[in-house]
C-alpha cells in the first residue's frame, strides 16, 4: 500500500515560514507573505494595513471585470474621471506595497451571462465573482511562494457574498479552504492555517460584522488611514438598477445574443429605448458618448446597426439596431419604417432645435455607405410622448 504522507501547507509550530537553501539547510526565517485582493476602497485598505501592522509582506492584486464604473467613464471621455487614479494602485502608493491590475474581463463574461450562483438584487453575481477572483488570487500566491490571501471582506456586510455560507463557498470553490484570512471579521470565522501557524496573531485581528461602517472608520482613525475610495459595490455597473435593466431587456429581444465588452459598452452610455416593433435606440447623451457610439457602429460590433444624426443641427449620435435591412413582407416592413420614424423622432428631439421646427435626420450604415448617400425623414421635432419607449 502506498503511504499517504500529509504536508501541511504551512509550519504549523513555527513563528515564520523557513525556507531551504540547494543543500538543504534552513534559511533565516523570512516574514510571512500575503496577497491581497485590493478594490482601493476603505475594507481592503484597512485589511491590509492590519496585515502590515503584524508584519506580514502584502501584495496587491486588483481585478479589471470591465464593469468598472470609473473605468467606462474614462473611456467615454467624462470630465469627472478624467484625472481620477485607478482606486487599486492608488491604494498601493498609499499602502506602499505593489498592486498588479489582473485581468479577467473575457472569463468574466461567462458567469455574468451563466452564473451558477444567480444573481443579487441587480445583475451582479458577486458569489462567482468573488469565487473567480479568489481562484485567481490563490493561483498567484502559489506561484509566488505566497502563505494566504488576505481580503476586506466582513461578515454580514453584504447581503449576497458575505453572508457566512457565501463565503464558505467562495472560499471552497476558490481552492482556498483555511488559506483564506478576512482580518477585519477573522474572529467570527474559522481559524485560519495562518492563525494556526502562528504566521498572525488572531488576538489582534478583528471580529467586525454587519452593515454599520462605525467600527471601519474607527479603526482607520487609528491607523492613520484616509485616502481611499467609495466601498466596491459602487463601481461596479452589474450591481446598478439602470445598467441592469438595459442588460435584461438586450437579453429578453435576443436570448441566444453572444455578449462581447463592446456591447456591454455601448449599455453604459446614451439613453436607451426599445421600440414597439422590436427596434433597440440609443442616443448619445454628450459629445464623448456620441464619438463612442459611433465608433462602435464604426467597426461593426453591433450587428446590423446603423447611425442617425439631425442634419445642420447640434444633436446627437443615435444608434439604431435589431431593425432590418433584408427583404421584408409589407406588414415587417411597415413596422420597420415605423420603427425608425421613431428613432428619427427621438434623435430630433435631443438636438438643439425648437419644439415645432423641421429637421432633416439622416440614415445610414456606415459599413457599406458614406453618410451622405443615407435615407433622410423629414421630422416635426416633438419633446414629449416617449417615455414609455425608455429601457
Ligand atoms: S459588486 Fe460587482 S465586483 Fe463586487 S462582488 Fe459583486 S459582481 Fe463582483
Amino acid at each position: 500500500m502506498i503511504p499517504i504522507v500529509m504536508i501541511p501547507t504551512v509550519p504549523p509550530s513555527a513563528d515564520f515560514p523557513v525556507s531551504a537553501d540547494a543543500s538543504g539547510h534552513a534559511e533565516a526565517p523570512r516574514a510571512p507573505r500575503a496577497v491581497a485582493l485590493v478594490s482601493g476602497g476603505l475594507d481592503s485598505t484597512l485589511a491590509v494595513r492590519m496585515m502590515q501592522e503584524q508584519g506580514v509582506q502584502v501584495e496587491g492584486l486588483h481585478f479589471y471585470t470591465g464593469f468598472c464604473i470609473t473605468e467606462q467613464q474614462r473611456r467615454s471621455g467624462n470630465p469627472k474621471a478624467a484625472n481620477r487614479p485607478n482606486d487599486g494602485l492608488r491604494a498601493g502608493v498609499e499602502l506602499d506595497i505593489p498592486v498588479e491590475i489582473v485581468d479577467i474581463s473575457r472569463e468574466y463574461l461567462e458567469i455574468v451571462t451563466h452564473p451558477k450562483h444567480g444573481y443579487g438584487a441587480n445583475v451582479n453575481p458577486c458569489i462567482d465573482c468573488r469565487a473567480m477572483m479568489l481562484r485567481k488570487a490563490g493561483e498567484i500566491m502559489r506561484e509566488r511562494g505566497a502563505d494566504f490571501v488576505i481580503t476586506g471582506e466582513v461578515l454580514g456586510q453584504r447581503p449576497m457574498s458575505q453572508n457566512r455560507k457565501a463565503m464558505d463557498v467562495i472560499e471552497d470553490e476558490a481552492g482556498l479552504s483555511g488559506r483564506l484570512l478576512r482580518p477585519l471579521s477573522a474572529r467570527n470565522l474559522p481559524m485560519t492555517e495562518a492563525e494556526r501557524g502562528h504566521l498572525v496573531d488572531r488576538d489582534q485581528l478583528k471580529g467586525m460584522s454587519g452593515r454599520t461602517r462605525k467600527p471601519q472608520i474607527a479603526l482607520a482613525q487609528e491607523l492613520g488611514v484616509d485616502a481611499y475610495a467609495q466601498p466596491a459595490g459602487g463601481c461596479c455597473f452589474l450591481t446598478d438598477e439602470n445598467f441592469a435593466r438595459k442588460f435584461r431587456d438586450l437579453f429578453a429581444h435576443d436570448p441566444d445574443l453572444h455578449l462581447d465588452h463592446e456591447q456591454i459598452m455601448l449599455l453604459t452610455v446614451g439613453r436607451h429605448f426599445r421600440l414597439k416593433g422590436g427596434m433597440k435606440v440609443v442616443v448619445g447623451r454628450n459629445a464623448g458618448e456620441n464619438l463612442m457610439v459611433q465608433g462602435l457602429v464604426e467597426r461593426s460590433v453591433i450587428p446590423g446597426a446603423q447611425l442617425m444624426v439631425v442634419e445642420d443641427r447640434k444633436g446627437p449620435t443615435t444608434v439604431v439596431a435589431g431593425g432590418s435591412n433584408a427583404a421584408l413582407d409589407a406588414a415587417d416592413a411597415r413596422d420597420n419604417m415605423a420603427d425608425l420614424t421613431v428613432a428619427a423622432a427621438l434623435t430630433a428631439r435631443y438636438s438643439d432645435a425648437p419644439e415645432g421646427s423641421e429637421v432633416a435626420v439622416r440614415l445610414w450604415n456606415p459599413a457599406c455607405q458614406p453618410q451622405a448617400d443615407g435615407r433622410v425623414f423629414n421630422i416635426t421635432v416633438v419633446r414629449d410622448g416617449f417615455d414609455d419607449l425608455r429601457v
